[in-house]
Parts: C-alpha cells; sequence; structure tokens
C-alpha cells in the first residue's frame, strides 16, 4: 500500500497515454469541435474534481479502509472468510453499486443536473471518460465511503476497484473501434467502446441504457442491456438535444456552472 499513488498514477497515465495514441492513429469518428478546446475544459474537470476529492477524503478511500480494519468496523472484519474471497466479493458489490449510482444520477432530476456535464460532450473520447462535475465526485466518493465502511471492504480491493474503475472508463469512452474479431468477444463480458457510444446517444431511451463501466453483467440483469443503436455506430448523435451548441459544452466555466443553470 506504500505504494498507492505510483499504481494509481501510473495505470492512469499509461492507460491514457494508450488510448490517445490509438484515438490519433485510427480515430472512429470526428470531433465537431477543436480537440484542444475540449480537451482544456475535459481535463480541467478532472483537475479540479482530483483537487476537491483530495479535500473531502484527504488520504483517500483505502486509507479509511485500513482504518475500518484495525477498528474491525464493517461486515468482512466481523467474518473469519479467506481474504480473496472477501476482495472478489468487493469487487462485485462495488461494481453492482457503482451501476446503481449511474442509474439514480440518470433518473433523479437534481442529480441528472450534475450528470448531464458528462453527457453534454458533443463527442466521445478518453477524455470524456474524466469530464465528471466535481460535486458529482465528491457524492461518488461519499457513496462508495459508506459502502467501503459497512461491508468492510480490504485497502487491497479498494486500491483495485478505483485503478479498474478509472482504467476502464478511459478504455470505454476512447474515440476507438476495436476490430471485430476483438470486439465481438470482448462484448460478451465487457462494455466496448461501440456499446458505451450507445449510452452517449441523443436518443433518451438510448443514453438510459448501457450503464455499466466495467462488464455487462449488471445491464443484463438489471435489464437495462442494449447491443445497438437504432443508428450505425458511426452515424449515432453524440450529446445531448438541450446542448446542441458547441460553445457550451466545451469550456470549463460553463461545465462548472452547468448543473445551476435551468435547459
Ligand atoms: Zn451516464
Amino acid at each position: 500500500m506504500t505504494n498507492e499513488v505510483w499504481w494509481r498514477l501510473g495505470c492512469f497515465f499509461s492507460i491514457l497515454v494508450i488510448m490517445m495514441l490509438l484515438e490519433w492513429r485510427q480515430p472512429a469518428r470526428q470531433s465537431p469541435i477543436k480537440s484542444s478546446t475540449r480537451w482544456f475544459a475535459n481535463f480541467g474537470l478532472v483537475f479540479a474534481s482530483s483537487i476537491i476529492a483530495r479535500l473531502v477524503v484527504p488520504l483517500g478511500l483505502t486509507a479509511v479502509a485500513l482504518y475500518n480494519h484495525e477498528h474491525s468496523i464493517g461486515l468482512f472484519n466481523q467474518l473469519a472468510i479467506p481474504s480473496i474471497v472477501t476482495i472478489v466479493l468487493s469487487l462485485v458489490l462495488l461494481d453492482i453499486l457503482i451501476y446503481w449510482q449511474h442509474r439514480l444520477f440518470h433518473k433523479v432530476p437534481l442529480l441528472w443536473r450534475l450528470h448531464r456535464v458528462h453527457h453534454a460532450d458533443a463527442h466521445v473520447d478518453t477524455s470524456t471518460g474524466l469530464r465528471f462535475h466535481p460535486i458529482e465526485i465528491v457524492l461518488s466518493i461519499l457513496i462508495k465511503l459508506i459502502a467501503v465502511t459497512a461491508l468492510g471492504v480490504p485497502a487491497i480491493a479498494v486500491l483495485i476497484f478505483e485503478i479498474a474503475l478509472n482504467a476502464l472508463a478511459l478504455f470505454n469512452h476512447a474515440n476507438i473501434r476495436l476490430p471485430n474479431a476483438i470486439e465481438k468477444p470482448l462484448r460478451l463480458i465487457l462494455m466496448t467502446q461501440i456499446l458505451h457510444r450507445i449510452h452517449h446517444s441523443k436518443v433518451v431511451s438510448e443514453t438510459n441504457s448501457n450503464y455499466g463501466f466495467s462488464v455487462i453483467w449488471w445491464d443484463k440483469l438489471f435489464g437495462s442491456y442494449k447491443s445497438e443503436a437504432k443508428k450505425v455506430d458511426a452515424e449515432i448523435d453524440i450529446g445531448l438535444v438541450e446542448y446542441p451548441t458547441a460553445k457550451q459544452n466545451a469550456s470549463l466555466w460553463g461545465l462548472l456552472i452547468m448543473p445551476f443553470k435551468n435547459k
């Protein structure tokens, strides 16, 4: 756990660079706005969110998990089950929680105000995977904090989960189209780029599908899986009908105040 920061940053930057290189070599779609404009806003938002996250939980969720373990707080810290079982169970339960959290952010109007910052992006690329309003990030941390404490999730599981979630968000938002030979078998388990672009469609029934960031199982299980959009992947209208102009969708300030403005 002492190298936690290096593990996080190492995985984050490696995946980010690989995805951006793939997008540069073989983009699936063309951005309607200049990439540098979108990137300034999207990466600016990540920067703001990271600082605020550190203020909310200064030592991170793994520190909370370690504290819980030392003080026998939470379900798994009360039971004598092998650690591999608690780790696997924790990963599955946290992933289901994030699925439902995502669905809730679509369903509840007040939460949708925050989450639409993510969906208003007129183009989807790996930077979109990081574009979340700081208040959504804070709420997400608090939800995870409660789950980690109630379940007594081991610190190593928290670390694996957070690294994997971040890596998979970068992966499935990437503006790439994997070759059929890879995409077809992969989509039997994972949320691929093509599947996740359906979630970014302007068609509401498509936006409200494919909520999973990692595996497709929860969408299948809870009835929100969509294998195809009305249009083919290259022609899906990305974004939100309420935000047709690129301007407001690509300024950092515009994104920060977006939840507070009526649409
Ligand atoms: Zn969403």
